[in-house]
């Protein structure tokens, strides 16, 4: 069984000429291509996997970050095929901002990559890169993207590194600075009524985090506040959500640890996905369900980022 991840799926926008995104055609496409080539798993027979340890054989989508592209192009094109995915959302979506991880898009969808860079670099001291240190952060972070050095450095800089108690305020200054004061991102994000819809028309939604924080940055206090808490937020948007189920912000295996698994088992979390390539085996739903493997879209046909 092949689990695969997207994040933004839309048409092109004209504002952010190199917003990262798959192209609504391209997704269909790359629906038509599962279809052929391997066919998709029904939503039964993936949860009974859970209990039986056979796991069956095709595709399972799953679809990143609470953003409204899941609901205005995603959603109608599974509806029209009768598929059915799950929908991992950061929760903190839901209080009107923009959250970090997103403006660090937003920005480099913008404007150029060295610019923006240069303009962190005058902002940022080596005060506040606390995890500088951290070799797994700075070596084995967004190795299957490509991306440009000053690209690289932008979102090392501002996912990891940092330390987050600076983050916010580095991009309320770069957000002022780049896009002006009156700039709004209205309807960036699913809203709670969508989800809702979503969630009583087949698809799952489980939980992203609260922040989208790397967790392995946070103390046990912290990983448990985002787990415990966006779980429960998901549970007053959705009345009943069925499958508690997880996706761990970023991914990376350097980007979550032991005690985060032990908090998702802790908490009932059925299962939870990384972003490790590779198919999904009968040993890892039974040994290990808190870090299920996944494979990006970009690793088969149609899956490219135009931008
Ligand atoms: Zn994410």
């Amino acid at each position: 069984m092949k689990a695969i991840m997207y994040h933004y799926v839309r048409e092109d926008v004209e504002t952010l000429p190199h917003f990262k995104h798959l192209h609504i055609d391209d997704f269909e496409q790359q629906l038509d291509f599962f279809g052929k080539e391997y066919g998709f798993v029904k939503k039964e027979e993936f949860l009974a996997s859970f209990k039986t340890g056979m796991v069956p054989e095709g595709v399972v989508l799953t679809f990143d970050d609470g953003v409204a592209d899941h609901y205005k192009f995603v959603y109608p094109a599974l509806k029209k095929r009768n598929l059915w995915g799950i929908f991992y959302v950061p929760t903190k979506n839901f209080s009107g901002q923009i959250l970090d991880v997103h403006r660090i898009h937003l920005l480099l969808g913008g404007f150029d990559a060295e610019v923006l860079t240069n303009s962190l670099n005058k902002l940022v001291t080596l005060e506040m890169l606390t995890d500088i240190g951290r070799k797994e952060f700075t070596g084995d972070t967004y190795k299957s993207q490509s991306n440009s050095e000053a690209t690289l450095a932008f979102k090392r800089t501002l996912n990891y590194t940092i330390g987050y108690e600076y983050r916010s305020q580095i991009l309320d200054t770069l957000m002022f600075d780049f896009f002006g004061p009156d700039k709004k991102f209205h309807d960036f994000y699913a809203s709670p009524e969508m989800l809702r819809e979503m969630a009583l028309n087949d698809m799952i939604i489980g939980s992203h985090s609260r922040n989208h924080f790397v967790m392995s940055k946070l103390s046990e206090a912290e990983q448990s506040d985002e787990i415990k808490g966006s779980f429960l937020e998901l549970e007053q948007v959705i009345s009943d959500p069925k499958v508690k189920t997880f996706c761990y912000p970023y991914g990376g295996f350097h980007s979550f640890n032991e005690t985060t698994e032990k908090i998702l088992t802790e908490q009932g979390c059925l299962f939870s996905f990384n972003v490790e390539a590779r198919d999904i085996s009968n040993e890892d739903i039974l040994g290990r369900p808190q870090a299920l493997p996944r494979y990006d879209c970009n690793a088969f046909p149609f899956g490219k980022c135009r931008q």
